[in-house]
């Protein structure tokens, strides 16, 4: 038994689909407007190099297959957005792949949030701070079970959708991504060395916007587990 001061913080893992055994947690990286038409809504053109952000491993809300979980409605924030998103699950990692290996790397997909503090992270956008507090709380992570990719269909085609109280709100495809999953892996490993565990959020399409107590949220990528949230 390891001799720590304080308690060590426990993995946070997912579900897998097929499988008893689950997914451990690593990190959380995020692709910042990879829809042009949310760019566009967010005040961008459209064309601009991938960046990126992270979200700590234990903001993830595991979301299990047909089952509605529970997030608090996080504090300091008037505008809680959400953003649908496809989740890239890493199973083999590396630095400096190719887009055209990328995805030899991934394990599997999976239906996500990231959920956004966007009054916080619009004045840490104006004061040129960075984007923690608006994107890295607790909760901001809600993701769903995890299809190994054989199983997944054709998830670069696939629909991205998301209803609140059962209306719509986003609407999409993979194939609107600008940078590819496999150009979004060639990004990040030339910054950072991915390793098992790693998720990737690929960012969300346009029509991002606010939810309040007692929402409830249904997200869908077609080929993948839905995602049931309600903000508490
Ligand atoms: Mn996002």
């Amino acid at each position: 038994m390891s001799n720590y001061v304080v308690p060590a913080t426990p993995t946070v893992s997912l579900p897998v689909v097929g499988s008893d055994a689950r997914y451990p947690v690593r990190r959380v990286y995020c692709v910042g407007r990879n829809y042009a038409a949310h760019a566009q809504e967010m005040g961008f053109s459209g064309r601009e190099p991938p960046f990126f952000f992270l979200k700590p491993a234990d903001a993830v809300v595991p979301a299990p297959a047909g089952e509605a979980i529970e997030i608090d409605y996080p504090p300091l924030t008037k505008d809680l957005h959400h953003e649908i998103e496809l989740v890239v699950a890493i199973g083999e990692g590396g630095r400096q792949i190719r887009a055209a290996d990328a995805l030899r790397h991934v394990y599997g997909y999976a239906v996500g949030l990231d959920m956004t503090r966007r009054d916080l992270q619009a004045d840490m956008k104006k004061q040129g701070r960075p984007w923690c507090i608006g994107k890295a709380f607790d909760q901001s992570a809600p993701v769903g079970a995890i299809t190994p990719a054989k199983d997944a269909g054709d998830i670069a085609h696939a629909t991205i959708a998301l209803e609140v109280n059962g209306q719509p709100r986003q609407r999409s495809d993979i194939s609107q991504l600008i940078w590819s999953i496999g150009e979004v892996i060639e990004h990040l490993s030339n910054a950072w060395t991915l390793a098992p565990g790693d998720l990737i959020m690929t960012g969300t399409p346009e029509g991002v916007a606010a939810v309040g107590r007692g929402d409830r949220l249904h997200g869908t990528v077609d080929g993948l587990p839905s995602i049931d949230v309600r903000i508490r």
